[in-house]
């Protein structure tokens, strides 16, 4: 059995696909990957965190994905919360991230005035019972 590289880079020609799971949580935003796998699990929760903060978590596990460990991590501000972070993100800060309006619970539209009916319903119920 050959051994397991490093990936090089992510962006290289050839590299497999790498999923990126979604999931919203209360609690504080976080990330999750296995050593070489293509599948990243970011947890957010609903309020937009810092845009480099984010982007550090993405760079700490796409380096899982590229097999790095936290001992080889270790030491590092790239990957690690170390003093001095924030200057190699700097650049996500610009990015379009910030999180979209839900069309359900916007006030007015089609979503949230049926959404509105549906509670006018259920407190009726509740009154009646
Ligand atoms: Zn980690």
């Amino acid at each position: 059995m050959l051994p397991r590289l490093e990936r090089p880079d992510l962006c290289r020609d050839g590299a497999p696909p790498l999923r990126v799971r979604v999931r919203y949580t209360r609690a504080e935003v976080s990330g999750r990957a296995s050593l070489h796998s293509n599948t990243i699990t970011l947890r957010l929760n609903e309020h937009m965190v810092p845009k480099d903060k984010l982007a550090k978590i993405i760079n700490h596990e796409l380096a899982h994905t590229r097999g790095l460990t936290h001992a080889q991590m270790l030491g590092s501000n790239l990957y690690c919360w170390l003093p001095g972070w924030e200057k190699h993100f700097t650049w996500a800060v610009e990015l379009p991230l910030d999180r979209k309006p839900s069309k359900l619970r916007t006030e007015g539209s089609e979503g949230w005035i049926a959404w509105m009916s549906h509670l006018k319903k259920l407190l009726n119920i509740v009154k009646l019972s």
